[in-house]
């Protein structure tokens, strides 16, 4: 499997949260998509079997350049081809586009259903838009939804949080990715946070509210495959798992990463010098790392142990042609007497326990 990234660095304006890479300043769009189709070109005798187009916001492209975008992709043909959504920034107009130009799965980005949340948390929009955004993608025929949505935010309770969950779980989409706010240097939540201005759950009851979401998740019909995501059985992101499973990827715009070809590599995340380097020299390419044996084992196995079903002791014997034990055996042993990791035939996998202290049992693998 090999997967194909899309950025697009634009927003309407800045969530409160948010650390991605992503400008408020729309006016470079024409100039941004032009760079980006010439870098997307050098990849179109590259077969990618899943394509996401991320953000930032790509659906606040005009319609044009959205259309030029998907002109240049259209004989990709991949068997997944995500894009991600905000609403308030979608049309039918641009759904419509979407469907004719074969995207086959939505990634909408609701975070919360409650106005007043949204709008202390900066998204652009109320829940009313998402359901108008939603109902249309279902009624042009979209298959295939995942909507985002946050737990822990300010002023939030456990309870709001479950109602809400509940509400979403009956628009029966394929997909739910359930995240908890992290507080991210450089935005205004960690002003704020710093300020102690920011009312939210203590870790008691931000773990309580995760086994509460998987028991939800787990009566509707949804299993967990990773730790923040779920999905009905064979809706499961194929492009993200990709990323956990050791797949290569190419990520295309401003501040992509890559991994292709035994090496990491990004592009510039500065949006003016990425359309500068790309016009000037068709690559906007730094920080090329070839990854060595010991990094790429590490790697290896902190993102297998992120997905359920964790990672097979036989298929990283083939991989790496060395046990894993031969160089883990203490760590294993240590995490399986903790019980934050468990055998289940021959995969090694995170325990509930361990899937709620992850961080804890990642670094026993770092090299
Ligand atoms: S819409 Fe998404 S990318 Fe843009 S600021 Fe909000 S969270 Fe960040």
């Amino acid at each position: 499997m090999r997967g194909l990234y899309i950025h697009i660095p634009f927003c309407k304006s800045k969530c409160y949260y948010c650390d991605f890479n992503s400008i408020i300043d729309n006016a470079i769009q024409d100039e941004y998509i032009k760079a980006l189709i010439q870098e997307i070109e050098l990849y179109k005798e590259i077969k990618f079997d899943t394509i996401f187009i991320g953000g930032g916001t790509p659906t606040i492209l005009s319609i044009n350049n959205l259309k030029k975008l998907l002109l240049t992709i259209k004989n990709f043909y991949p068997k997944e081809f995500t894009i991600e959504c905000n609403p308030g920034t979608l049309s039918q107009e641009k759904l419509k586009l979407l469907k004719e130009f074969g995207i086959n799965r939505l990634s909408i980005g609701l975070q919360s259903i409650d106005n007043n949340i949204l709008k202390s948390i900066g998204r652009i929009h109320t829940f009313e838009e998402f359901l108008q955004n939603y109902y249309w993608a279902r009624q042009l025929g979209f298959k295939n939804i995942n909507i985002d949505i946050m737990y822990n935010l300010p002023n939030q309770s456990a309870k709001e949080f479950m109602n809400g969950l509940q509400t979403v779980l009956e628009l029966k989409p394929e997909h739910i990715s359930c995240y908890s706010l992290i507080i991210e240097e450089e935005t205004k939540f960690w002003e704020l946070y710093n300020q102690n201005k920011l009312n939210l759950l203590d870790e008691d009851e931000e773990r309580y509210i995760y086994k509460k979401i998987n028991q939800l998740l787990n009566k509707y019909g949804y299993y967990q495959y990773e730790i923040s995501n779920y999905a009905k059985e064979g809706y499961e992101c194929k492009h993200n798992i990709i990323y956990w499973t050791d797949e290569e990827y190419i990520g295309v715009g401003a501040g992509a990463h890559s991994y292709f070809d035994n090496k990491r590599f990004n592009n510039t995340a500065d949006v003016r010098e990425y359309i500068k380097n790309i016009n000037c020299t068709k690559t906007a390419r730094e920080n090329i790392e070839q990854i060595d044996e010991a990094t790429h084992i590490s790697e290896y196995i902190i993102l297998g142990l992120r997905m359920n079903k964790g990672i097979s002791v036989l298929e990283f014997k083939n991989k790496f042609k060395i046990d894993i034990n031969d160089i883990f055996k203490k760590e294993i042993d240590k995490l399986l007497l903790e019980g934050l990791i468990e055998k289940k035939g021959e995969n090694i996998r995170l325990t509930e326990k361990g899937r709620d202290l992850s961080n804890l049992v990642f670094v026993n693998f770092l090299k």
